[in-house]
């Protein structure tokens, strides 16, 4: 099988966008390229003595329509060309959620399971030291993603602050409350997909977030800051039943419904998921096919595939994570009628609140959490909108209309910039 290439599943979304935007192989190039890209080596101190050498990237993908955003992630298989295809969509995401960014990525090739904190320190450090010239307010603006967590965010800003000799809180986002963070940034991306999810719901006919929703059932795969938040405003929002979750060692299944509260305190306890009291296990895959009304991949990547796509059976496939469905995947599930709820469209409340969270830090300011909340839902509710009337209008699948209203931004951008 060809090996899964991220940045090229990008690109042949552009070339489907091209047509209908009309760019010429100028443009469309430009756009199938990443501005920028930063490969670092950085040299970390292990607990043992010893001197680890750890690879990192930072790219940084087109900021025509300003500053570029995106997270950090901390993976043992990241790679170069997910970390370009993962840029490209923050490009499109900023863009369609109408925020005045560009889009960028970066990533570190290490496991964070298996190293102290100490040495995630250390590691979170010497990131910064590596790419500290090439990010800023201004410039580049990086952000929790994969395996980073508020923690991370707190010692860059801090290492930020100690090689510039200025605590700039608009440097990076997802930062705690007391470093300059914003309320509501923790769930927000969680909090995003919900906000389209009920907007699907009410164009199928779905009751989410009624008194009648409970007998909607929900799988969520993954149970990480994006997985156990899915889970619980599913109930909290949503009003429907989890029946399943996951994380990378396996998954669980209760058809009465899990309490995702619950099950983290038992994740918590034991490293995982898996063993839940009271619940059948479940691989990942099995869980993908379950028979259920919503379906949220909430974890990596390139798994929904050509593989396994004609064993799902979800009614609505919400993208919680960024590419988890291949192109070849996507032409199946629109055959059988699967809603999808394309990933930049889906999971946008991360970066909405992270911009949220710069215009706090450039205003020296906090806003109550009601202001936040009010905000997320007036930009998500916008955005699905629009996508879902080009959709309708123009007879596209929902990431084709996606990619064109997004795309047609950024080209503009680069337009009156005078680059095309
Ligand atoms: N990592 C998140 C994403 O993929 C958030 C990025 C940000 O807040 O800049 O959308």
């Amino acid at each position: 099988m060809e090996e899964f290439n991220l940045l090229e599943t990008v690109r042949k979304q552009i070339c489907t966008c091209s047509l209908d935007l009309r760019l010429t192989p100028n443009v469309e190039a430009l756009l199938k390229m990443p501005m920028r890209e930063l490969h670092v080596s950085l040299p970390v101190r292990m607990d043992d003595g010893t001197i680890r050498a750890f690879q990192g990237f930072r790219i940084q993908y087109n900021n025509a329509r300003g500053p570029t955003k995106g997270g950090i992630r901390f993976h043992p298989d990241e790679t170069a060309n997910t970390i370009r295809g993962l840029a490209a969509i923050m490009t499109w995401k900023c863009a369609l959620h109408d925020l005045p960014l560009g889009g960028a990525k970066g990533g570190v090739v290490c496991n964070p399971k298996n190293m102290s904190p100490g040495e995630l320190e250390r590691l979170s450090r010497a990131y910064i030291q590596a790419i500290c010239h090439h990010i800023g307010p201004g410039i580049d603006i990086p952000a929790p993603d994969v395996y980073t967590s508020e923690t991370v965010m707190a010692w860059m800003l801090d290492e930020y602050a100690a090689i510039t000799g200025r605590t700039e809180f608009g440097v990076i986002t997802g930062k705690p409350i007391s470093l300059g963070g914003s309320g509501g940034r923790e769930d927000a991306t969680a909090r995003g997909g919900w906000i389209a999810i009920r907007e699907a719901g009410r164009h199928l006919g779905l009751p989410i977030g009624s008194d009648t929703a409970e007998g909607l059932t929900v799988a969520v795969q993954g149970f990480g800051n994006v997985g156990f938040h899915a889970a619980r405003l599913a109930r909290e929002l949503g009003k429907c039943t989890v029946v399943a979750v996951s994380d990378s060692r396996g998954g669980i299944h209760q058809p009465e419904g899990l309490d995702p509260a619950d099950v983290l305190r038992h994740k918590q306890r034991t490293g995982s998921v898996v063993g839940y009291p009271g619940a059948a296990a479940v691989s990942n895959e099995e869980l993908l096919q379950l028979p259920v009304d919503i379906l949220i991949p909430a974890a990596l990547e390139n798994v929904i595939t050509a593989a396994n796509a004609h064993a799902i059976r979800a009614r609505v496939l919400a993208e919680f994570a960024n590419g988890p469905t291949t192109r070849e995947a996507e032409e199946y599930l629109e055959q059988n009628g699967i809603h999808i709820i394309p990933d930049f469209l889906c999971n946008g409340g991360g970066v909405i609140v992270s911009y949220f969270e710069m215009v706090q830090n450039y205003n020296m300011d906090h806003w109550p959490i009601e202001e936040v909340y009010r905000r997320l839902d007036e930009k998500m509710i916008n955005a699905y909108d629009r996508v879902h009337t080009f959709a309708a209008t123009h007879g596209v699948p929902m990431r084709q209309a996606a990619y064109t209203l997004a795309v047609g931004r950024v080209v503009k951008a680069m337009e009156r910039r005078g680059w095309v």
